[in-house]
Order: structure tokens, then sequence, then C-alpha cells
């Protein structure tokens, strides 16, 4: 299964106020340095480039329409029947494929870098997800 993340320094616009990421309340039409890292999710769009090399490391993220969310985004499957991971269940029950409880699970996550220009739309957004062992700049 994949998942995005963010590296700390990461810019994001925050088109709806109700999510805030970083505490800021400056304008929703501006973008705003974000000093955490950020896993994403319920993303609905990626650079052609990282699609390719996703799809490289996995053809079971793709987009997918959802029939829980009701919106198309892009989703884990499963490998087998080709069901249909919903995010909500991998980033925001506790211990989900990306919301690891102790180190240990979290050590099941590979980190891997890819160097394209990376710009999404994701209606989620987790900031300074728990051991995952990112590097911390301040
Ligand atoms: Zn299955």
């Amino acid at each position: 299964m994949l998942a995005l993340a963010m590296p700390h320094g990461h810019e994001i616009l925050d088109g709806d106020t109700r999510a805030d990421a970083d505490g800021g309340d400056a304008a929703p039409d501006a973008w705003q340095r974000a000093a955490v890292n950020a896993m994403l999710f319920y993303v609905e769009s990626i650079p052609e480039d990282v699609q390719d090399r996703l799809n490289r490391l996995s053809p079971f993220f793709r987009l997918a329409h959802s029939a829980a969310t009701l919106n198309s985004y892009w989703a884990n499957h499963c490998e087998h029947c080709g069901t249909l991971l919903g995010d909500h269940e991998l980033h925001c029950e506790p211990d989900g494929a990306f919301m690891p409880s102790n180190e240990a699970a979290a050590a099941n996550i590979q980190l891997q870098q890819i160097q394209e220009p990376f710009e999404a739309v994701a209606a989620g957004y987790a900031f300074e997800p728990e051991f995952f062992g990112f590097v911390r700049k301040s």
C-alpha cells in the first residue's frame, strides 16, 4: 500500500478555514509554509511524473471512485480482489496501516523519496504523524 507524505517546509493552500494545519489564520488564498511533516490522504490529484513513479511501486494505488466518499481519490486496492481500501481506515483509525501506534508498527512503513516537483489536491492532511522517524528541522 502507498501513501504520500510531505517533507518539512512544504507549502499549503488551505481552501477550508476549518481545516487549519498550522494554527495560522491568514487569507485562505495565500500559500503558507508548513513547518511540519505531513501525510496526505483523500488525494484527488497528483502530477503525472509522480503518478508514474507510484505506479511502478504499486499498480494497486490508483485514482478510483469511492462509494463511501462519493468522489474519486487516489486509493489503495486489495491486490487479491480489487476492493478499494478506504483512506479513512488506513489513515484515521488507530492502528490503520498509516496510523501506527508504536515504533514497531511504523517500522513496517518504508519511506522513499521521490525527487519530483509535487503539487496535490488533498482533503486529508495529518501533520507530524508519530513514529515515522522523519528528519526534524527547526
Ligand atoms: Zn481482497
